[in-house]
């Protein structure tokens, strides 16, 4: 159990180092929790020091878990960061703040539908293939265009940013070459929308997170370094 707190420090601690030798603002950078495969105790443990952000990405296993979760702690915020089936969105969109993993025009018509019959105002960030092994993402620019020009005019729909994973590998040069492709493809947006915030970079995970910090990111989705390993 204390183990939790202790891991969660020394993440704390290194997201404020990178943040200081990269330059930035300390508390620049937000801590995404990301709690799949560990149970609604070791989130509610997190909380237990300050830790109120989490990301899942399997949509039935947060609805069950949250569901537990805020029996206890009602005020912990959920973003889903997985690869998203139309039809989760419902439940998706009923669970979470923020759906970090849009990769398609066609899951923003499903997004708004739900979020408008639920009055509820829903964030998402746009997943943008980067170099990552799997095929999540946009890859094609027109077509992220094409989803964001939809997300701007979508009355339920906050778009405020990106998205990425970085290849899983040693090679510092290929992480840094995967997040410098992402704040491209932001410049690129913005430059389109200037109108859109867009301000939020998810990316950064347990093995290259400070990396990501040094390149910019606003978000870092951390599971691994915080509740252990999921093997
Ligand atoms: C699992 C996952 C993470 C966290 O990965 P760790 O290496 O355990 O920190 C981050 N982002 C996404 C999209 C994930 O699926």
């Amino acid at each position: 159990m204390c183990d939790i707190h202790e891991r969660i420090q020394r993440v704390r601690d290194s997201i404020s180092e990178a943040e200081i030798s990269a330059g930035r603002n300390l508390g620049s950078v937000r801590l995404v929790a990301v709690s799949k495969f560990h149970p609604a105790e070791s989130v509610i443990e997190a909380t237990s020091c300050g830790q109120f952000l989490f990301g899942e990405n399997r949509v039935q296993e947060a609805v069950a878990k949250f569901e537990q979760v805020r029996k206890v702690v009602p005020s912990v915020e959920l973003h889903m960061i997985g690869s998203l089936q139309r039809n989760k969105v419902k439940s998706a969109v009923t669970c979470a703040s923020c759906i970090q993993s849009v990769d398609r025009l066609e899951l923003l018509e499903e997004i708004e539908k739900h979020a408008a019959r639920m009055e509820k105002r829903i964030q998402v960030l746009f997943e943008f293939h980067t170099g990552e092994d799997t095929k999540s993402g946009y890859s094609d620019t027109d077509d992220l265009l094409r989803s964001v020009e939809f997300a701007a005019e979508a009355l339920h729909i906050v778009p405020c940013g990106f998205m990425t994973m970085a290849p899983f590998t040693q090679n510092e040069k290929m992480i840094i070459d995967s997040f410098r492709k992402l704040t491209s493809v932001q410049g690129l947006v913005r430059s389109r929308f200037p109108e859109l915030e867009l301000t939020e970079l998810s990316m950064g995970m347990s093995n290259d997170y400070r990396i990501a910090i040094s390149e910019g990111a606003t978000m870092v989705r951390i599971g691994t370094a915080i509740f252990g390993s999921r093997a």
